[in-house]
């Protein structure tokens, strides 16, 4: 009796990990990551390949550019490709998006307190990406915002 309910749960798990069509562009490689809920999300942002980094440091010195040079930042801003801090488009370097361009990042995660929204930086598009998880302890900002 045990037994056969086992059997039968484990058959259902089966069903439910493969009987997901792999629908949209590019996609199947991607199976059941949780943005794919969101159809939205598919239409306007078509780098969640590029998020490597699921899971956010426990805390983060700064921004590492400014730090470097011993510049203010005002808001903290986190690289979801290779976990590059910078900072954002309101400090007076703007590291988050000249990382970006440069090393041809497209997303970004805020880091700030609260604040769980990411950014994609080719397709101009503010998200929100499930599979993205944790919370860093950021210092305040230098510049007291
Ligand atoms: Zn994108
Ligand atoms: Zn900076
Ligand atoms: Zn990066």
């Amino acid at each position: 009796m045990t037994q056969r309910l086992l059997g039968r749960d484990r058959e259902r798990e089966v069903l439910d990990q493969n009987g997901e069509p792999g629908d949209g562009p590019g996609c199947s490689r991607a199976r059941s990551a949780p943005w794919r809920r969101d159809p939205d999300l598919m239409a306007t942002c078509s780098h969640m390949d590029h998020v490597k980094i699921t899971e956010l440091p426990a805390s983060v010195a700064g921004c590492e550019d400014c730090l470097a040079v011993g510049d203010p930042w005002l808001h903290l801003r986190i690289c979801l490709e290779c976990g590059k801090v910078g900072c954002c488009d309101d400090s007076p370097n703007r590291h988050a998006s000249r990382h970006a361009r440069e090393d041809g990042h497209p997303l970004i995660r805020s880091l700030e307190p609260g604040e769980t929204w990411s950014w994609c930086f080719v397709d101009e598009i503010g998200l929100v990406i499930p599979s993205v998880r944790g919370e860093t302890r950021i210092p305040p900002s230098p510049m007291g915002g």
